[in-house]
């Protein structure tokens, strides 16, 4: 059965939405983990012994605006019509979104997968793909896509996906903590990259974090030690990570993971000395 998509928080509504899914070897992804290390975690991994990782978006109505969190991997490429991922905008219609609902979209960082569909090509130009949106993005990561010794390797897509943005004047850049409306904050949560940003929702009194990439995989709330090959400075991911996941225990707060298994609703829960992530409307001790 599939989980259910939406969850609000007080007045505050949050769609998950998907560009489709990834996969990726361990040695791959996580080079420096070894395999044994992963036995206690093997339903966690894909039967052929892979991580799988959601490409996933969250749709938010909050004060009377409606903001996109990333936008995916972008349109399949024509010599991969079989890719598992390029869905963003079906995903749209199919939960009857129009893309001209959109009046922001926040990057939670810069890196190809949740940039994607950010605009589209046409003839000798771009399009934004969400007409009536601006384009927030942390003042860092926009800086630090443009050096040439990173650029290539960490943000492949950017002359494409996120440069363009800035010819068609819809670049707005945060500065730090930065406040999106009355419900919605940009926390800083640096470290998978520069600039990397978590969006805090605050509504009601109640909670909740759309996580970006501070974790990929459940098994990091467990291992918040384990660093990727995409986190660009590993020691300051573990120290974003540790304390995040600690907060986020300690306050109870609902989380939207993007990359976890869809829709990526869950908590940090604390189960015989230890933490755990427990998806939205699995048990206890699942
Ligand atoms: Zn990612």
């Amino acid at each position: 059965m599939m989980a259910k998509n939406v969850v609000r928080v007080g007045n505050v509504e949050i769609m998950a939405l998907s560009d489709g899914t990834l996969e990726f070897d361990l040695c791959n992804f996580f080079p420096t983990i070894p395999n044994d290390r992963w036995r206690p975690y093997e339903s966690d991994l894909t039967e052929e012994h892979k991580v799988r990782f959601n490409l996933g978006s969250y749709l938010i109505r909050s004060d009377g605006r409606t903001i996109l969190i990333d936008t995916g991997l972008g349109p399949k490429p024509h010599d991969a019509p079989d890719a598992p991922w390029g869905r963003l905008l079906h995903d749209f219609e199919a939960h009857g979104v129009r893309l001209d609902e959109v009046d922001a979209v926040v990057m939670t960082h810069l890196h190809r997968d949740h940039v994607g569909w950010n605009v589209l090509p046409r003839g000798e130009t771009y399009v934004p793909t969400f007409p009536n949106a601006r384009y927030w993005m942390s003042a860092k990561d926009w800086e630090v896509c443009h050096q040439p010794e990173i650029q290539p390797e960490r943000f492949p897509n950017a002359p494409t996906c996120v440069w363009p943005l800035a010819e068609l004047g819809l670049v707005e850049l945060m500065h730090g903590e930065h406040h999106i409306t009355r419900e919605l904050t940009a926390l800083p949560t640096p470290g998978h990259t520069p600039g990397h940003v978590s969006i805090l929702i605050t509504s009601q009194g109640e909670r909740a974090l759309v996580l970006g990439d501070v974790a990929h995989s459940p098994v990091q709330v467990r291992e918040p030690d384990w660093v990727s090959r995409a986190d660009m400075d590993p020691e300051l991911t573990r120290q974003t990570r540790r304390a995040l996941v600690e907060r986020l225990e300690r306050e109870a707060i609902l989380v939207a993971a993007g990359h976890f298994q869809a829709p990526g609703f869950g908590r940090v829960v604390r189960l015989d000395g230890r933490r755990y992530w427990r998806g939205l409307g699995e048990g206890a001790g699942a």
